[in-house]
């Protein structure tokens, strides 16, 4: 058989069949065409011995930010991690699609559309034909569906509702950053979600924002959320495994203008001011992000002090806040008797964040002995492609897409990424180009070809999202 690409030799591992063991991967026509012990070489255009590295199916990110100009440098870096496909969390719509076309490096992306209270929608409290109208909006310009911003800026509890409803009668895609005008984006607001939700479908987004430890210890917040996702099986949700989180170094009349910065600063012993930013960050506490050689990098101390200053504070900033004992147990937690995951997915809530951690802190989570690589592989691919409904993504079986990530097995660091059978990245240099949007409608698939994407319509109706019982 002739392939455009064979692997030779990689441990390959596929969570659809259960395979786990030395073999090879034939792709054709940006397709898995075969794996098996022994492929022959001789009609291969191009044979790469990935011998002593996992061979698994493209990782699919379900938790992103690329959808701002300034956070395009995100595809990149993904891309140079090992993710093949990515679900970005942000919007609006329009600018995901346009920094896939201008910057995609060859990925397969989705997106949300967020409804802003205030910002696109009139205020706090939209109706329902209000929020109908801005979720037509955004299927018709290839969104999958829609993302409620909450704790950033929350509607009321009863709009927020209306959300999740509006979304599910429509049969399309909504995620929640808990929180609302009664409830934070905490434990509190997670409780609050599971009751908004009601009967309705709803992506719980990166749990572990929820288990900082603002009202009981993280461990209790996090073993809290695991019950709640347990019982509740009509919410899907991911975590990720990065420490530091990402949001806005801005300071305005002496004040952090962001109230998550303030309790960064607070968490930190340092006070939430203008003074204690500095001494934040002269300190190595406060990690001020900066574009620098192709991606947006982390520098802390006198010169992240005089980057901060130069910039007129106008940065983004990072604090190591997440909890590892959280989680720990959100990345672990199996549900008795059938042994799936209670949270879904792996993800980063990372892109243009330097934190798209989920191969290599992964990995470290299977050298302490947490995870098996089975069963992070299976986090990475095939959850996340059940969950969006990416039917052809996930497997390594053949006639699925020809997606393929090859990591260092101790390490995690990715060595090959390759996108429907086009090769992305190799040992850690980005190469793809174009992209394929991945959308919810006709219409708005067509939207990306006319900005010279490729693309697909996903069915939603048949993803574990509406469908898992
Ligand atoms: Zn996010």
């Amino acid at each position: 058989m002739k392939f455009e690409i064979l692997l030779k030799n990689g441990r390959v591992i596929d969570p659809l069949t259960g395979l786990d063991g030395r073999n090879d991967v034939g792709i054709r026509h940006g397709k898995i065409a075969a794996v098996a012990p022994c492929l022959s070489a001789a009609d291969a255009d191009s044979v790469i011995d990935v011998e002593g590295y996992i061979v698994m199916p493209g990782v699919i990110d379900s938790h992103v930010h690329v959808s701002t100009e300034e956070r395009w440098i995100g595809f990149s870096m993904m891309a140079s991690v090992g993710v093949i496909t990515a679900v970005d969390f942000g919007g609006p719509i329009e600018n995901t699609v346009k920094g896939l076309a201008t910057c995609g490096c060859g990925m397969s992306i989705a997106g949300l559309h967020t409804v802003t209270p205030g910002r696109n929608t009139k205020d706090r409290d939209p109706s329902v034909e209000e929020l109908s109208e801005i979720a037509d909006g955004a299927l018709a310009n290839g969104a999958l569906g829609l993302k409620i911003v909450g704790g950033h800026s929350p509607a009321t509890p009863e709009a927020t509702a209306r959300i999740v409803e509006v979304a599910n009668k429509k049969g399309c895609y909504v995620a929640f950053h808990v929180g609302t005008t009664r409830h934070g984006s905490d434990i509190e607001g997670l409780r609050e979600a599971v009751e908004l939700a009601g009967k309705n479908r709803l992506h719980i987004a990166h749990v572990n924002s929820y288990c900082r430890g603002l009202h009981m210890t993280p461990a209790a917040e996090a073993l809290e959320a695991v019950e709640l996702l347990k019982t509740h099986r009509n919410l899907v949700s991911e975590s990720y495994l990065g420490t530091i989180n990402g949001t806005s170094a801005h300071i305005k009349d002496g004040l952090p203008t962001s109230h998550v910065t303030r309790n960064c600063l607070r968490m930190g012993g340092y006070t939430p001011d203008e003074k204690g930013m500095g001494e934040a960050i002269l300190g190595g506490w406060a990690l001020i992000q900066v574009v620098r050689g192709g991606k947006m990098e982390l520098v802390t101390g006198e010169e992240g002090y005089r980057i901060w200053k130069d910039a007129g504070t106008m940065t983004g900033v990072s604090f190591p806040v997440n909890d590892t004992t959280a989680m720990h147990i959100l990345a672990t937690a199996k549900m008795e008797g059938s042994g799936e995951f209670v949270v879904d997915a792996i993800s980063t809530d990372g892109g243009a964040i330097p934190r798209n951690v989920q191969l290599e802190r992964g990995a470290a989570l299977v050298r302490l002995g947490a995870l098996t690589w089975p069963e992070l592989v299976r986090k990475l691919t095939l959850n996340p492609a059940r969950m969006f409904g990416f039917e052809r993504k996930g497997a390594l079986a053949e006639g699925f897409d020809g997606d393929v990530t090859v990591a260092d097995p101790v390490t995690g660091r990715a060595y090959l990424g390759i996108s429907r059978g086009q090769v992305i990245m190799i040992d850690g240099v980005v190469v793809g180009k174009g992209g394929h949007l991945l959308a919810a409608t006709q219409e708005g698939a067509a939207k990306a070809k006319e900005l010279g994407l490729s693309s697909e319509t996903v069915d939603l109706g048949k993803s574990l999202f509406y469908t898992r019982t």
